[in-house]
């Protein structure tokens, strides 16, 4: 069903929340959008104007890996102090029931953890934005760390002082193997949903769509709440095409 308005669209929403006992939401970009936070992919989005730094490049030059750390601290000028939504205040409420064991997000933003959900209970399928790792040794290192080392040499990204490894921040980039772990976290927290809640998605990239079709197989109710219509609508129970912020608002515990 597509819900014919915004009233409709959170009843039927809260009759399914209601009646769940185990809710997995599922996001993408559209979440994040309200918080200022562009979604890369969308049409005129950053990553349709410069290319994305491939991890082969990234791991071939040092010139790839001095660029992707200027993006990187370019984009914090623009939305580094990027706050949760509506939409990640909302699920955060629904954690803290406990009815909502936990988050998959395709996001790098670290908003879910900055709403209130514990870090561990955040699967991260493309990794996080907000600090680095040695590709070597995992180590991990702060931005600030990363940027004064950066800012030092002239731009010059950094490398690992304890193996020589490369830094990077610990997203998954265009080229480099989905992380396991994550992987295996969010197909079982999946299978564990009796409503699965894909919010802001547009259920393209892989594995996006391959967890919804997941949880519909296993018989959980599926609800696809996002702006533009999405490839798996048809197989869902509820569809809302509304303001993601303006429908999870009234879940917003007070
Ligand atoms: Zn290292």
């Amino acid at each position: 069903m597509i819900a014919p308005d915004l009233e409709t669209a959170v009843e039927s929403l809260r009759e399914l929340v209601e009646s769940a006992r185990v809710i997995v939401p599922f996001t993408g970009a559209g979440i994040s959008t309200e918080c200022g936070i562009p979604d890369f992919r969308s049409p005129g989005g950053l990553w349709t104007k410069m290319r994305p730094i491939d991890f082969s490049d990234f791991l071939a030059s040092q010139e790839a890996r001095d660029e992707s750390w200027r993006r990187r601290f370019a984009m914090d000028e623009q939305f580094g102090g990027a706050a949760p939504g509506r939409g990640h205040r909302a699920l955060a409420s629904l954690y803290a029931t406990g009815k909502a064991p936990g988050v998959v997000t395709q996001n790098i933003d670290n908003l879910h953890q900055a709403s209130g959900i514990a870090s561990e209970h955040v699967v991260e399928l493309h990794g996080n934005t907000t600090y680095a790792t040695c590709l070597d040794c995992a180590a991990r290192y702060e931005l600030p760390w990363v940027c004064e080392r950066f800012q030092a040499t002239g731009g010059v990204a950094p490398a690992c002082p304890r193996c020589g490894g490369f830094i990077k921040t610990a997203t998954v980039s265009f080229g480099q193997s989905m992380p396991e772990a994550a992987m295996r976290r969010a197909e079982q927290l999946t299978l564990s949903a009796d409503l699965f809640i894909a919010i802001g998605s547009s259920l393209v990239v892989w594995p996006a769509a391959g967890f919804p079709v997941m949880a519909k197989r296993n018989r959980a109710r599926f609800v696809i709440i996002n702006r533009e219509p999405t490839e798996l609508d048809d197989i869902a129970d509820l569809v809302v095409r509304d303001d993601i912020g303006a429908v999870l608002e009234p879940f917003i515990a007070t």
